[in-house]
């Protein structure tokens, strides 16, 4: 359902994946993030041409499937942090399989994806960048963490922070590709800031203290995967994590594997970040007294 949460600013938590936004200015639209599903991306594209004629730009806060799967179905060009677009570019055919193998169980959904094509971002940023339209100021701003492409929009007028998915609240964050210590740093900069309203990339809109549960979680997963770690188990053994990792976070019935999938990754990255930190197995008793960080 489309909400208007402040002036000319829209959101619609309710699609499958991603928030999504949509910020009139006098000369158009700047939309956030567009659906996965096809058919949602169109319904999407279908509410923001009911508030404006003209969309200026689609912003992708990253390059996950759930943020630029609908890129398409806007006439516009897209704005996403430098590393988002080389992510993206080196995007195959396969990637569309993969997502289509996600609905195996929903057919009807599956046959969309066979005229999905990825559009790329064609402006891009790496810290920041401020746009001015008529009487309104845009921010884009790199946040980091979830992904070296991760990144907000802010409004200061509004003090309204779209946070990409360097927030998501009430679901298993993806951490396949992050920086966990950078994210749990960012975490608490965000608690520090004075923002009004946050969308975040996944749930409900919040407060910068909504973000504690998410930090909890990458402290409970950096603690539980730094001890299989230490104690020499291998990356495999370690998968032990995703178990005790499950019921951090709600998920829908049927969803289990796919959250379980999503665990997994996120074990692999930070088991990748603990050897880093600590050194091959078995160098790491020889030489005792960790450094620890966390
Ligand atoms: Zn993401």
């Amino acid at each position: 359902m489309l909400q208007e949460i402040a002036d000319r600013v829209f959101v619609d938590l309710d699609y499958e994946g991603s928030n999504v936004g949509c910020v009139l200015t006098d000369q158009g639209a700047i939309v956030i993030d567009t659906p996965m599903i096809p058919s949602e991306a169109k319904h999407w594209a279908e509410s923001v041409s009911q508030l404006t004629d003209k969309v200026l730009y689609v912003f992708n806060t990253d390059h996950h499937r759930s943020h630029v799967m609908g890129n398409q179905f806007f006439k516009a060009p897209i704005i996403a942090h430098e590393a988002a677009w080389r992510e993206m570019s080196n995007y195959k055919d396969t990637f569309i399989e993969r997502t289509k193998n996600l609905f195996k169980k929903r057919p009807e959904i599956q046959r969309q994806f066979d005229e999905v094509v990825i559009v790329k971002p064609e402006f891009c940023f790496t810290g920041r960048m401020v746009m001015k339209k008529g009487e309104r100021e845009l921010i884009f701003v790199h946040l980091g963490g979830h992904t070296p492409a991760t990144s907000g929009l802010y409004l200061p007028e509004e003090r309204i922070l779209f946070t990409g998915d360097l927030l998501v609240v009430d679901e298993h964050p993806s951490l396949g590709q992050c920086n966990s210590e950078e994210w749990l740093s960012k975490l608490r900069w965000l608690r520090k800031q004075k923002y009004a309203q946050l969308i975040p990339g996944h749930g409900q809109f919040c407060n910068v203290e909504s973000s504690e549960p998410l930090s909890e979680y990458i402290r409970a997963m950096r603690s539980k995967v730094r001890s299989q770690y230490k104690s020499g188990r291998t990356k495999a053994e370690s998968a032990v994590v995703i178990s005790q990792m499950l019921d951090f976070f709600p998920y829908r019935q049927g969803r289990k594997s796919l959250i379980e999938k999503r665990i997994r990754a996120g074990v692999s990255r930070v088991y990748d970040e603990m050897k880093s930190i600590y050194g091959k197995n078995g160098e790491v008793s020889k030489r005792g007294g960790y450094r620890q960080r966390e």
